[in-house]
Formats: C-alpha cells, sequence, structure tokens
C-alpha cells in the first residue's frame, strides 16, 4: 500500500540577486510559471512550465515546501511531466535541453525560506522515456511522461524536492510524493499491524500478536519488504482450547463440540456417553455411570466399570490350584480390564473363613492380572479354600458402585498317604500301595517316579498305571533307587507321598520284604517332576527409535504396514472433482474430504487404476505407509487411505500451485530472491525432517516438491518403486539401476551410495532449479556427458542473478566427499541466517555483465557504448526504442527484463 505524503509546489526563485556575494550562481529569473492549460481530454489542469529554450545559461529552480516524511525511510516520487523535444521547436539553439533534474534536501526545519543550491543532493536527471510533446498539423497533442524515482535512508523529519531546468520546455503537472507500507493483515491467526517499509532493500521484522482467542504455537513473524508486501511467514498462533479457526478468527466450540488442545485443528462431537451443553467447551462432561480415566485422551468415549468374571473353572495339582475364567460379558467400553483374586480358606463345613495371609503365592500376581488365569500355590493339602475373582478397569476407582465379583470353592487334594511295600531281585523292584483315605474325587491313575539315588537332576523316570502295584524292571544290581508315587483325579494331581529308598540285591542275595508309612511330605513347589517349567516366552519385539522411519519392507505383512501407519477413510467422505494429473498408478485427482465433526478440506486423490496386480497394490499403498510416519509442515500430509473398496485411494493434502518446477517455470522471473530462499528454506527443513528420521529420498528434485497457495513448499514422492519407474528423468546406469542422473550424487550413481548426503547433493541441484526458475540442470547436456564433466570437477554456474552466498551453498552441496557436503540442519541455518540479513544476499554470482555502468572499469557515457562495452551492440536499437536513453535510465531496467534478455541473447 502507498501513502501520499503530498503534493504541495511553488515556484522558487534562487535569489541570486539579493545575495550575489553568498550565491554565485548564474541570475536566476522566476522563470518556472503556474499556468492552466488542457489536458489530452479537454479537462483543464495546472501545471509549472518552464520554457527558456532560446536562451543560453538557463538554471531555473521550482521548489516544494517541507514535506513530512512521516516515519518512513523511504519514499517514492512520482512525477507527470510533458517535455518538448527540441527537434519540435523550430529555430532553437544548441543549448536547449531535453533533460531536468530533480534533487532534495533532508531538514528538520519546516520553515526554511531557502536552501543553497549545493546543499540539495540529486535524485536523478529526468528525461522523457517515450514521448516528447508530438505535433500534429498544427494541433498540439501533449503526451504525459511519469517517470518514479525514490530516496532512501531518510532519518530527518522531512525534505524539500526541488527541481532544477537547465533549458528545457517542461511542464510539470503533478509530483506525487509517498512512501510505501505493508499492509495490516492476519495470517496464521497473527496480526501483523500496518508497517512502513525500511530503508534501502533491508527487510523489517515484524512479530505478530495472536488473535483474541489464541496463543502462540511458534513465535509469529513476517518480514516487510523494501515495496510493502509481506514474505516468509514464519511461526503461528493457533486457537486456545474451547475454540476453533474460522476465516482466521477463533470460534467457541458450538454446544456438543468442544476442543481439548490448542494445537487440536478443530473442535469435534463430544465423544460416546458424554456431552457439553455449552459454548467453548475444552473437554465434554460423561453422561451418569460413566466415566473418564486420568489418563484417557479427552477424545475417547467415556466407559464405565466392567461387569464380573465369567465360568470360573479350577484344576488342583497337589497344593497347587489353577483357576481360569472367561471375561465379563459387559467391558464397559474398554480395553485395559484387569483381574484380582483373593483368597480365603474356609473351616470343613464351609461357615467360617478366614484370609490367606502371605503363605499363599500367586503366579504371575495376585492383582492387575491382565489374562483371565492365575496359578496359586502353596496352599494347604487337605483344605477348602473359596477365591473371589474380581474384574475392573480404567473407571473401576472413579465408580461407587461395588466391582464384579465371581467366587469360586476348591478343596485341595490329599496327601497321598500311601502305604508302600517291596519285593526286590537283582534288576527290579515290585512297589504296591494304599491309595489317599479321602480322594478327592475319582482316582485316575497313580504315577511312580524313580530315579537313582543322588542322581534325581540327570536322570529321572517316570511311570504311570491305573492299578496299586507296579513292578518296575531293568534296574542295576546292588544299585540304590529312590521311589516316589502320587495319585490323580478328575481334579488333578494329589501329592506326593514321601520318598522310599530302596537297594536292589546283589547276585543271588534273597528278597526283603517290609512295611513302611510314608509320613507326609510336602514340596514348596509344584510340578518339580515337569522337566522344567517353560519360560514365558516373550515376544522379543524390535523397538524402534520413536523418530525412526520404518520401512514398509520390514513388514512380513505389508498391509499391516499400512493399517499402522495410514488412516482408513470412508469413501463415501471423499468428493472427486477434477483430474490434476496422472501419476505412476493412476489418475491425481484434487476433490474434498469430510472428516467427521471438521469442515470439508480440499484434497488430492491418487487411485489405483483398474486390473493392478497384487504387487502394484502393494507398492501403490507403500507410498501411503511411508507418508503416513512424517508429520512436518514441510513434508506432504498423507490424510489417509480407501482400501477397503475399489478404487484404491491414497488422499493427501491439496497443495493448489502443483509442483514446483512447472510452478516456477509459469512464473519465471516473477518472486523477490527472498521469496526463492524462503521457498528452499522449507525444502531444506522438510528434508531435515527426513534425515533426522533416517529416510533417505533418493529423488529430491523439484518436480517432486509441492507447493501450497502460500508458497509453502512440501517435499513429496515417497513410493518405493518411484525412482525406479515412475520418475521419467530416470536413467539406467551401468550398473542396472535406474536413476534421475542430474540431481544424483556421483557415489549414489557409481556404487548405490544413497545417504542423506547424497539427499543433499540433490538438495543443490533443487536450489540451482529453484533459482534459475526451473531451468533442467546441465541443460540439453547428454546425462553421459552429465556423468563426466562432474568426475571432471565440473559444477552448474550460477544462474542469472544468483546471490554469490547461494551459489556457494549449491558448490558445497556438490562436494565430491560426500563428508564435506554440509547436514540440512546447517543447510537451515545458513538460510535463515540470509533471510534474517537480505543485504548478504545483494552481492551477485554473475554480476559483471550487470554492473552499475557508471563504475570505474566501464568508463563509457552513453548507452550505446556501454552496450558496445558488453558486447552487446546489436541491442542498441531495441534499447533506444525502449527509451533508455541514458546511462541512469539503464539502471532502472528491472531484473526481468534482464533476464528476458539474457533469455534472447
Ligand atoms: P505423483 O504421482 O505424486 O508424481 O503426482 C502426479 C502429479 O499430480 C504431480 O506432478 C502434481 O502435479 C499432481 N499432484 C500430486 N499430488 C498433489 C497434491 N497433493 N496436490 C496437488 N497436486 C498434486
Amino acid at each position: 500500500s502507498q501513502q501520499l505524503i503530498h503534493l504541495l509546489l511553488f515556484p522558487l526563485c534562487v535569489l541570486l540577486s539579493l545575495l550575489p556575494l553568498l550565491f554565485p550562481l548564474p541570475l536566476c529569473h522566476p522563470q518556472w510559471e503556474e499556468i492552466s492549460v488542457m489536458d489530452e481530454r479537454n479537462t483543464p489542469m495546472r501545471t509549472y512550465q518552464v520554457c527558456n529554450v532560446m536562451e543560453a545559461n538557463q538554471n531555473n529552480w521550482l521548489r516544494t515546501r517541507h514535506i513530512s516524511r512521516e516515519g518512513a525511510q523511504r519514499v517514492y516520487i512520482e512525477i507527470k511531466f510533458t517535455l518538448r523535444d527540441c527537434n519540435s521547436l523550430p529555430g532553437v539553439p544548441g543549448t536547449c535541453k531535453e533533460t531536468f533534474n530533480m534533487y532534495y534536501y533532508e531538514s528538520n526545519n519546516a520553515n526554511l525560506w531557502f536552501i543553497k543550491e549545493s546543499q540539495y543532493v540529486k535524485i536523478d536527471t529526468i528525461a522523457a522515456d517515450e514521448s516528447f510533446t508530438q505535433v500534429d498539423v498544427g494541433d498540439r497533442v501533449m503526451k504525459l511522461n511519469t517517470e518514479v524515482r525514490d530516496i532512501s535512508n531518510l532519518s530527518k523529519k522531512g525534505f524539500y524536492l526541488a527541481f532544477q531546468d537547465l533549458g528545457a520546455c517542461i511542464a510539470l503537472v503533478s509530483v506525487r510524493v509517498f512512501y510505501k507500507k505493508c499492509p495490516l493483515t492476519v495470517l496464521n491467526l497473527a496480526q501483523f499491524p500496518d508497517t512502513i517499509t525500511g530503508g534501502d532493500t533491508a527487510l523489517v521484522e515484524v512479530h505478530g500478536v495472536c488473535v483474541n482467542a489464541s496463543e502462540e504455537f511458534e513465535a509469529p513473524k513476517m518480514y516487510c519488504s523494501a515495496d510493502g508486501g509481506w514474505l516468509v511467514p514464519i511461526g503461528r498462533c493457533v486457537c486456545k482450547p474451547g475454540f476453533e479457526e474460522n476465516k482466521n478468527i477463533c470460534q467457541p466450540c458450538r454446544p456438543s463440540t468442544y476442543k481439548a488442545l490448542a494445537t487440536d485443528a478443530y473442535c469435534t462431537k463430544c465423544p460416546p456417553h458424554s456431552s457439553s451443553p455449552q459454548e467453548q467447551a475444552v473437554e465434554c462432561v460423561c453422561e451418569k455411570g460413566f466415566y473418564r480415566a486420568e489418563t484417557d485422551p479427552r477424545s475417547m468415549a467415556c466407559t464405565r466399570p466392567p461387569s464380573a468374571p465369567e465360568n470360573p473353572i479350577t484344576t488342583v495339582n497337589e497344593t497347587c490350584v489353577t483357576l481360569e475364567w472367561s471375561p465379563p460379558r459387559d467391558t464397559g467400553g474398554r480395553g485395559d480390564i484387569t483381574y484380582s483374586v483373593h483368597c480365603t480358606k474356609c473351616s470343613g463345613d464351609g461357615k467360617k473363613c478366614t484370609p490367606c495371609g502371605s503363605s499363599v503365592h500367586f503366579v504371575p500376581r495376585q492383582f492387575g492380572l491382565s489374562s483371565a488365569t492365575v496359578l496359586v500355590t502353596d496352599l494347604q493339602p487337605d483344605s477348602n479354600y473359596s477365591f473371589t475373582i474380581e474384574s475392573q478397569n480404567g473407571v473401576s476407582d472413579l465408580s461407587p458402585t461395588p466391582r464384579g465379583t465371581a467366587i469360586i470353592n476348591v478343596t485341595t487334594s490329599q496327601t497321598v498317604n500311601v502305604v508302600l511295600k517291596e519285593r526286590r531281585s537283582k534288576d527290579s523292584v515290585t512297589l504296591a500301595w494304599q491309595g489317599p483315605e479321602r480322594p478327592n474325587g475319582a482316582i485316575v491313575e497313580y504315577e511312580v517316579i524313580y530315579y537313582e539315588k543322588n542322581q534325581r537332576e540327570q536322570n529321572y523316570t517316570v511311570l504311570k498305571t491305573r492299578s496299586n502295584m507296579m513292578t518296575v524292571d531293568g534296574l542295576k544290581p546292588g544299585t540304590t533307587y529312590v521311589f516316589r508315587v502320587r495319585a490323580r483325579t478328575d481334579g488333578g494331581y494329589g501329592s506326593y507321598g514321601g520318598e522310599i529308598e530302596l537297594e536292589t540285591s546283589h547276585e543271588g542275595k534273597s528278597l526283603l520284604l517290609f512295611l513302611f508309612i510314608l509320613s507326609a511330605f510336602f514340596f514348596r513347589h509344584c510340578g518339580y517332576i515337569k522337566a522344567k517349567q517353560d519360560p514365558d516366552e516373550e515376544k522379543m519385539q524390535f523397538q524402534h527409535g520413536s523418530r525412526t522411519y520404518i520401512h514398509p519392507h520390514t513388514y512380513e505383512d505389508p498391509n499391516q504396514a499400512v493399517r499402522d501407519f495410514a488412516k482408513e477413510i470412508d469413501a463415501s467422505n471423499i468428493r472427486i472433482e477434477r483430474v490434476i494429473g496422472a501419476g505412476e498408478f493412476g489418475e491425481v485427482c484434487s476433490g474434498r474430504l469430510r472428516v467427521q465433526g471438521k469442515r470439508e478440506i480440499y484434497v488430492a486423490i491418487k487411485s489405483l487404476k483398474a486390473g493392478y496386480s497384487d504387487k502394484q497394490r502393494r507398492d501403490f499403498l507403500s507410498e501411503a505407509s511411508i507418508m503416513g510416519q512424517f508429520d512436518h509442515p514441510n513434508i506432504i500430509r498423507l490424510e489417509g487411505v480407501v482400501t477397503r473398496c475399489k478404487p484404491v485411494m491414497i488422499i493427501t493434502e491439496f497443495m493448489e500451485n502443483g509442483s514446483l518446477d512447472t510452478f516456477l517455470k509459469k512464473h519465471d522471473g516473477q518472486f523477490t530472491v527472498i521469496q526463492l530462499v524462503g521457498m528452499l528454506r522449507g525444502i531444506a527443513s522438510g528434508m531435515k525432517y527426513l534425515s533426522d528420521m533416517s529416510y533417505v529420498h533418493r529423488d529430491l528434485a523439484a518436480r517432486n516438491i509441492l507447493v501450497n497457495s502460500n508458497l509453502v513448499c512440501k517435499v513429496s514422492d515417497f513410493g518405493l518403486s518411484r525412482v525406479l519407474e515412475d520418475d521419467p528423468e530416470a536413467a539406467y546406469t551401468t550398473r542396472g539401476g535406474k536413476i534421475p542422473i542430474r540431481w544424483t550424487a556421483p557415489e549414489a550413481i557409481a556404487y548405490r551410495k544413497f545417504t542423506s548426503a547424497s539427499d543433499v547433493w540433490s538438495y543443490g541441484i533443487v536450489m540451482w532449479e529453484v533459482i534459475s526458475y526451473g531451468e533442467r540442470p546441465y541443460w540439453e547436456m547428454s546425462n553421459q556427458d552429465v556423468i563426466k564433466a562432474i568426475d571432471e570437477g565440473y559444477r552448474l554456474p550460477a544462474p542469472m542473478d544468483c546471490p554469490v552466498v547461494l551459489h556457494q551453498l549449491m558448490l558445497d552441496c556438490w562436494e565430491k566427499g560426500r563428508s564435506d557436503r554440509p547436514k540440512f540442519g546447517q543447510i537451515v541455518t545458513i538460510l535463515d541466517k540470509l533471510i534474517r540479513n537480505p543485504a548478504s544476499l545483494r552481492e551477485l554470482a554473475n554480476s559483471s555483465v550487470w554492473s552499475d555502468p557508471s563504475t570505474p572499469e566501464f568508463s563509457v557515457s552513453t548507452v550505446d557504448e556501454w552496450l558496445e562495452a558488453i558486447k552487446m551492440g546489436q541491442y542498441k536499437e531495441n534499447f533506444s526504442s525502449a527509451g533508455y536513453v541514458s546511462l541512469d535510465s539503464v539502471l532502472y531496467i528491472s531484473v526481468r527484463y534482464r533476464r528476458l534478455l539474457s533469455h534472447s541473447c
């Protein structure tokens, strides 16, 4: 926006006649006259005119009143005037001029009535650009010239402007003095005030203030450029909890919706069993009987305690009991059910029960069991127990109602108080025993174990029989064996009776017979007879660092990777609108996605064309399972996938300006270098994120960067097969791989060494593409020539108007040794510094052709001479017909024309 300062002129005669000694300048008469004339449309207008072409030695001044600069450091002066061509004035002498000079004088004093000629600073010599006054068969037509000049780095309260005529025929029609400011704007919920642009080309850093009901997410700031445009937005505000963004303001969440965190994008509907009757809710309140645990996300439904466990059963094994049960029918809506088991020991009639105490043990534990089973050990034999199994979940503690429980009673096995008879020979022993007096159910079988004394651990034998007697043969003569017996009923194994040691007879010895009573003896641990308790099978899960990318190939089932990293979207929520491109697997369309509780968003939709193979489907979806792992403002965001119906689709955020290479070509020369650096900074930041996640892109190129409506660049193209099949730039190398040669680091071409450092090389090429507005790297050189040239040390030269620092950064990215290249983090830091200090971008790498023609190495005085000097003599006519008659005016040729000129060269 431009701010008009003011427009006030009055003719000023340098009053030399009054002070001839002080101002030894030519005498001046009040030659500038204020007159009314008709303009082209015959409307009267006031002008200041001077036309003393017939007399030599003119020096006529016209001066403004004091013009306050109103804080601006850079001020623009637009003048409209007509100037008569000396040739059109019959009989004028050679002293006739076709230019006049414009000056200014800075001063804090607003009431100066006299300023010495030598005190003025010259702004420029002004010449008519295209139109001198035209004379048409006696009918004079005036054509207005408009020229704009600026003065920068103003520091005093204001200034005076003055116009000096040295003998031309001029009519000055208007003088407009203005400065530029970046208009008040709201971006990313931050308000940036009206800001007056800086002096010279410096950017003004402006901090934004979060709009009502919002808070800083990252300190918002922008730069106000010299021409009044806002650049490089950084940071943003987000709506406070209870508010959501709508057209740059934060609105309260409507009843029945809520927003818990400032960083949540929108208010969402209250989850099941909760409500928010008021506006601005930061969470929804649970219905009666439902609760939310402290660690439950606010987006989770309210839940309630579970019902009781069901169908408890027991298996007794000596003095151990395994309890098993079914999960409760009603889980309360949660998945975090646990169980606790309480044990009481009861009298024979079951009337009096007391807690079991600490001598009873629970495996794996008594409380907080996650599976519906527990082993209880160290019970007393021949006793009655009652177990209460309680189910609970994350909200049981919040509920006043008693917990759901199931009760089961158990009687432990009696000791097998066996009477053991034995008969021995040299290689066999016959045992006989009596069953338990009060068996715990019908006896199914007996189990006999025996081993050589002192060798139990190495070698024991288990034998089973249904009868009360067994002959164990095949024993060694004269050897002592240990025998034990236990009974098994339907309720499980009973306890072992005591050990009996028997020695087989030596050759010829007679048998001995004896009786003994086994005393009760209990082992502390159950099941010792079993070979060895299997250790809990522990699933070894490979733990990835939270910020490490997981390659979909590490999944045995690639569909699982898609399920893990991509949200399934219901196809009915997608509206396809138009085709915007063609991908490897099918069309790319734009459209809208309706997400529950949110507004519609614009999305890009890639679909998998019909008739695909399984491999194609896998490869297509691999892009989603890679993209879904990333969350960064400079990486294309995955919204989700449609895999449950056809066509299979990948939905991503929509990037209005499409791919960066096409975008740049379309807008050749239209961005400031700061805007270009802003784009590069975004790409570098995205790449830093990828390299931090250990993801190597392999195909970083402007064609794989997408640009949105805010000029934010995002890295895209993550498919697994993309480098091989998708990229038309990829070419086969001698080793058989297909590689986009022009973008790829030499070590990656030579021996497929793809790393983040090779991505940095590609990034250097992207920098070159961006600064040259989408020029093809290495132009039309063949791939083979490119490889050869790089190997011989050739590197792309700086593109037109490329700041030296940027070309140096490119060269650093193209260091042969990959460890010598900068890391993406360093690149981001360098670019940030450049953005903060745009003066560092002023020195251009190829400035010699465009250097100021008035600098000493060009001792030229006319445009023609200058064109000759830079070997562009053939353009003399183009310059003069375009109105570039003075060397000064050449300096104002915009960068854009210089670029066009260079292309045409
Ligand atoms: P791709 O298959 O990813 O290379 O996409 C093919 C073309 O579709 C690209 O070159 C873009 O022009 C366009 N495209 C892909 N994704 C998007 C998006 N998210 N937003 C806008 N255009 C896109």
